[in-house]
């Protein structure tokens, strides 16, 4: 049990914050005040809503494909009523409010609730990049372990100023690279690039394998919700995928680096897709300690605290995590302050 709480206080060291975002979308943009939970945890079980698509829509064709990443994705839909269960719907019936509907992804994630729409191992359309390219990895012909720094030289592909044998696709500069950059690793000392491709919408070098090889998640942007919730939700579902298909944070990607969109734009905006990825990271601890059968609970002692320990106000929060493992259960007390940003 000691070795769960010196986690759970090494995490009191990230105060909850308060920050004033913009949150994107198509009908209309607007201004919210995030405000973080007690820890970066959300005190309630994973909870997905099954309903499928029909194996006849066009937008699931049933093709089984191996997974090596999760595709994080915003709707851009800020309306109210546009929730988590509408897009469900709308990615069953292939309709959107009377017009045809041709995308797809595993999960949309929102207030109310996480839906899975796909099979996770099948193709769905979200990524941008196709369904004609699946992950692969060609040699490059250079050797090294350091960092891989990419640029594109006379067409071709170069990792820290070496060329490589790889042609970067036409159009293709080092200036237009996707933000996050391209797949390139070293496995035994040899440097290995991904297939990539030139967005022609985005005008960005891109990596393939988005609609194939990824499991897409939307996140729901909606007005008059708790959005930090929504960005908790799906985090907690990332880092139980991660465990689930032995996946690393390495493996989750943002929508923008298969197809250089700005997605999820709400998250990129704000510079707070580092602070997700640390959800992700705390949940994905966390999940250990739960599969280790350590049952691990917050009281609030404050009265803006929730007992999944979302923090509604900004004020002084105190509040007790409980910790069990079979007969032992264990409390302790914590204070703290959000911290404005
Ligand atoms: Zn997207």
């Amino acid at each position: 049990m000691e070795k769960v709480w010196r986690y759970i206080e090494s995490l009191q060291q990230q105060h909850p914050f308060a920050k004033i975002i913009q949150v994107y979308g198509w009908e209309e943009q607007f201004e919210t005040e995030l405000i973080s939970s007690v820890i970066p945890y959300l005190f309630e079980p994973l909870d997905i809503q099954e309903h499928l698509a029909p194996i006849t829509n066009q937008n699931r064709d049933g093709c089984i494909k191996p997974k090596y990443y999760i595709v994080i994705h915003d709707t851009g839909d800020t309306a109210a009523h546009r929730n988590a269960q509408f897009w469900n719907q709308v990615v069953w019936t292939e309709q959107n409010e009377g017009k045809p509907y041709g995308a797809s992804f595993q999960y949309v994630v929102g207030n109310d609730g996480i839906y899975h729409n796909i099979p996770d191992d099948e193709i769905a359309y979200h990524a941008g990049d196709s369904t004609q390219y699946d992950y692969t990895l060609y040699d490059t012909g250079v050797v090294g372990e350091a960092l891989p720094h990419i640029t594109i030289q006379d067409g071709t592909y170069a990792i820290n100023g070496i060329a490589t044998t790889i042609q970067a696709p036409l159009g293709g500069t080092t200036e237009n690279i996707n933000d996050l950059g391209i797949l390139c690793q070293s496995i035994q000392g040899k440097y290995y690039i991904g297939e990539t491709y030139y967005n022609e919408t985005y005008h960005r070098v891109a990596n393939r394998g988005g609609n194939n090889n990824g499991i897409g998640i939307e996140m729901c942007v909606c007005q008059q919700t708790d959005i930090y919730y929504t960005f908790q939700l799906a985090a907690k579902l990332v880092a139980y995928l991660m465990d689930h298909y032995h996946l690393t944070l390495e493996n989750i990607k943002q929508h923008h680096y298969f197809s250089g969109k700005d997605c999820p734009e709400t998250l990129r905006r704000n510079h707070l897709w580092n602070h997700f990825l640390n959800l992700v990271a705390v949940e994905s601890h966390m999940l250990g300690f739960t599969q280790e059968g350590y049952a691990i609970t917050c009281i609030p002692l404050s009265s803006h605290i929730l007992p999944n320990g979302r923090i509604t106000q900004k004020e002084q929060v105190a509040y007790q995590i409980c910790i069990q493992k079979g007969t032992k259960r264990e409390c302790r007390t914590f204070y703290t302050t959000v911290i404005s940003q």
